[in-house]
């Protein structure tokens, strides 16, 4: 860390900053300028405490972070990007993945009819909450165990993998049996205690960008699965809120590009909660394609205007159709191409 003394300090004064900068387990290499000088505070900052609290010294001016916040999840320590394997599929490298399905699950046929068009069109994981975080609540809150069992049996028949939300540190465990991947949806992404127990649990965790994050602190949700020992994290971007009113939200694409450069992880967009119009999904998951992102998570709806939930923002089968056939010439100009379900379940 880099401790910035105002001008006009007095050399006992510098002399002390030095010594509160040792004191912390640092060696100050102290630097002095025509006008002021600075405290380089040498020692990993990720292992020793934070110097903003020399801010209390009227004497401090500023104090400098060097290193990342997120250290596992940063592509200095990891430069390669990472392959995550979630039920014997690997996500990340050159394979695209697509999970889709619809918000909530709802009902059998409603589940398998639409597991069944998705797998036909492309997808390798079938998503669905069974468990639904609703702003009011006398909304429809999601099926709960029954829908962990419909999406048990949708795999099941159709060998897709399962990807669903899991809301409470309380379901973890009866969610990560059914589960290939752990969903940590956006109002959810700074429950430190839910983002632990999913890591703990060991299954792969998808981490969902909340509606207000930074891309910091996105990153350090992130962190929070990879350092409580589960290395097997991908980020995804759902937009975020904005002043904007013609989309529900605003789908972030320089966050994906960002979380890119930033981060080794895999990063899947979801574009379905990202703008909240069925129109613009075709559009925006070509554009998650160009920027460089590892998949999408696509809502499909057998009749979207009977869902239960986001009926608005829903494709239909012939709209998923379309949308594999849409993106394919952007796969191939990204080098990517579509991942395939592995033959054997
Ligand atoms: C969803 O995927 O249906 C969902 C509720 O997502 P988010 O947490 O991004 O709103
Ligand atoms: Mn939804």
């Amino acid at each position: 860390m880099i401790v910035v003394i105002r001008p006009h300090t007095s050399p006992d004064k510098i002399d002390e900053v030095i010594q509160e900068v040792a004191a912390l387990g640092y060696t100050p290499a102290p630097i002095h300028g025509v006008n002021q000088s600075v405290v380089a505070a040498i020692g990993d900052e990720n292992t020793h405490p934070n110097l903003e609290s020399l801010l209390a010294l009227p004497q401090v001016e500023r104090v400098l972070r060097v290193q990342k916040r997120y250290r596992l999840a940063s592509r200095e320590t990891h430069p390669d990007g990472s392959i995550v394997e979630a039920g014997s599929i690997p996500i990340g490298g050159r394979a695209f993945t697509i999970m889709a399905g619809p918000c909530s699950v709802e009902n059998e046929k409603q589940l398998l009819t639409t597991a069944e068009a998705v797998r036909e069109g492309g997808a390798t994981f079938l998503r669905g909450g069974a468990y639904k975080p609703r702003t009011s609540p006398y909304e429809f809150q999601g099926l709960g165990p029954e829908g962990l069992r419909l999406l048990a049996k949708a795999k099941e028949l159709t060998g897709l993998r399962i990807i669903t939300e899991v809301l409470s540190e309380h379901d973890v465990e009866r969610v990560a049996e059914v589960a290939d991947i752990l969903q940590i949806g956006a109002r959810n992404s700074q429950n430190f205690q839910l983002l632990i127990a999913a890591s703990k649990s060991g299954r792969p965790v998808l981490v969902k960008r909340g509606f207000s994050q930074r891309i910091e602190e996105w990153l350090l949700s992130a962190e929070y699965v990879l350092a409580h020992g589960n290395p097997k994290v991908l980020l995804c971007e759902r937009g975020i809120r904005t002043f904007e009113t013609y989309t529900r939200n605003t789908l972030d694409l320089s966050a994906v590009a960002i979380a890119k450069l930033e981060s080794h992880l895999p990063v899947i967009v979801d574009p379905s909660q990202g703008c909240g119009r069925a129109e613009l999904v075709v559009t925006l998951c070509c554009g998650a394609v160009a920027v460089g992102a590892d998949g999408l998570l696509v809502e499909v709806h057998p009749h979207p205007a009977e869902a239960l939930s986001d009926g608005q923002q829903q494709l239909d089968f012939t709209g998923f159709r379309n949308l594999i056939k849409q993106i394919t010439p952007f796969l191939e100009a990204a080098n990517r191409s579509l991942q395939t379900l592995p033959t054997q379940k």
